[in-house]
């Protein structure tokens, strides 16, 4: 680690305490930022990298709600808007009981350089709220939406800030938020995108970001003349982007053998197919059950439950040649990348955002397997939410193949973008140094242009 990068990180961690996964996520990029800055004094002379790690606005807020039985609940509601260089904010809203400021925080500054990669003129941000959504009524959930929006509505707009989903945030939940913020401002615009398909929503939008993974994977995949045909592949999650993940790869002849939960995971030896794919993804979005009841529903499956006490995750212990990590953060560590790298996974696309540590990331590098990073491998989820802002400007929705195709060109593009960068700064195979540099070049750029704002 050269004196910057010691000097910046010790900055950002005294000025950001308590926040780990913003200091991991921002440690990251300024490593493989140090060979950019070192060729270009001029990023560094206008402080441009630290004035990315600053948001250009923190918004917190209470909110409070009463559910059917008349009892009150309060929760706190965040938006970070990180960067607006290329665009107005954009980034997903995360209802979890996990949520803080330094998750937020992490997830909107890993936007700003997913956007810039897409090609498209989107800035970054993040919000959410620790509210938990799991088993609760759909009346709880419209209330507390129409009371997170009832602060939001005054600080987003279809040229300000755009939120999404994310984990929690699916396409009820947009429909609640939509509707309430067409009320509080009397106007039917795009200022939510992920939206119902008869309300302003665009086709593959919910395919997006786990076709998106899969596509860049094949990418990758293509550089050693090689494709998913027979391969193996571990997913984890069951969420939006664990079963998108899971589609693409059946239609690429690859065969998905694992699923999970924050409760816990099935290993099916004989693949997740078509139909199970179909109950999934009822039993998730419809019935909202846990994915222990695939085992019962499928013989071949067999169910591990979470060991919390555990140092390594079991779903990443099996053979396979693939991985796809569709949860959440942090979900592959040093040990779970040796296990990984043991069962001869040599292609590893991350769906989720940030889900391997820095150990981890480390390994994948030093072993030189086709690591595809979060920023770069999932970014086809912004990517739509893009092509939706622009179908609602136009006020004309595209066709599924119109769509699908764009989504396939921008993966290639981002996949030529990083793997090009990554040459051109000298550290060829590098997919983490190809994503935060080249995502990283085109906002400095816009920022340099625009002054000290
Ligand atoms: P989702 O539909 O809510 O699904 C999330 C899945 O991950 C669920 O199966 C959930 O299990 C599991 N999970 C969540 N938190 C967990 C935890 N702490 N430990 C273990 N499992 C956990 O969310 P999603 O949209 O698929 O998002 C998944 C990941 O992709 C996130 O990292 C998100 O930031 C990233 N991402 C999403 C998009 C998008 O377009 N949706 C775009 C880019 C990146 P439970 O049901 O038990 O909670």
């Amino acid at each position: 680690m050269s004196n910057y990068v010691k000097d910046l990180m010790a900055d950002v961690k005294a000025k950001n305490p308590a926040q780990p996964e913003f200091h991991q996520a921002v440690e990251e990029v300024v490593e493989s930022l140090s060979i950019v800055l070192d060729k270009h004094p001029e990023y560094r002379a206008a402080k441009i990298l630290e004035r990315i790690i600053e948001p250009e606005r923190v918004i917190m807020f209470r909110v409070p709600w009463v559910d059917e039985q008349g009892e009150t609940h309060i929760n706190r509601g965040y938006r970070i808007e990180m960067n607006s260089a290329i665009g107005p904010y954009k980034g997903g809203l995360r209802f979890h009981p996990s949520v803080n400021l330094g998750i937020l925080k992490f997830l909107a500054f890993e936007q700003v350089f997913k956007k810039s990669l897409t090609t498209l003129p989107m800035g970054g941000g993040k919000g959410g709220s620790d509210f938990d959504p799991k088993g609760k009524s759909d009346l709880k959930i419209m209330r507390f939406c129409q009371a997170f929006m009832s602060e939001l509505f005054r600080h987003i707009g279809p040229n300000t800030d755009i939120p999404a989903g994310d984990i929690g945030v699916g396409g009820r939940e947009i429909g609640y938020l939509f509707g309430m913020y067409k009320k509080l401002r009397n106007e039917f615009t795009g200022v939510l995108t992920g939206k119902g398909l008869n309300w302003g929503g665009s086709l593959i939008r919910p395919e997006a970001t786990g076709y998106g993974a899969v596509y860049f994977g094949a990418e990758m995949l293509a550089t050693k003349n090689d494709s998913y045909e027979g391969k193996t592949c571990l997913v984890s999650g069951s969420g939006n982007v664990a079963q998108y993940t899971i589609e693409k790869i059946n239609q690429l002849g690859g065969k998905a053998v694992t699923l999970s939960d924050s409760s816990g995971y099935i290993y099916d030896e004989e693949g997740v197919d078509t139909e199970k794919l179909a109950y999934v993804i009822n039993l998730k979005n419809v019935k909202r059950g846990r994915i222990e009841e695939y085992a019962d529903k499928y013989r071949s499956a067999v169910y591990t439950p979470l060991d919390s006490k555990a140092d390594y995750n079991p779903l990443w212990n099996h053979k396979a040649q693939c991985a796809f990590p569709c949860a959440t953060q942090n979900e592959i560590n040093e040990k779970d990348a040796i296990n990984l790298l043991k069962n001869g996974v040599f292609l590893v696309s991350e769906g989720a955002n940030m889900p391997t540590t820095l150990d981890g990331v480390k390994l994948f590098l030093d072993k030189k397997i086709l690591y595809g990073p979060a920023k770069a491998a999932n970014a086809g989820g912004v990517a739509v939410s893009g092509l939706e802002m622009a179908q609602n400007s136009m006020r004309v929705p595209w066709s599924k193949e119109e769509v699908d195709g764009r989504l396939q060109q921008i993966m290639k593009n981002i996949h030529t973008t990083c793997k090009e960068t990554a040459e051109r700064f000298g550290t060829p195979g590098n997919y983490v140094n190809g994503a935060n540099i080249g995502g990283f070049l085109k906002v400095a750029d816009s920022m340099m242009d625009q002054g000290v704002v």
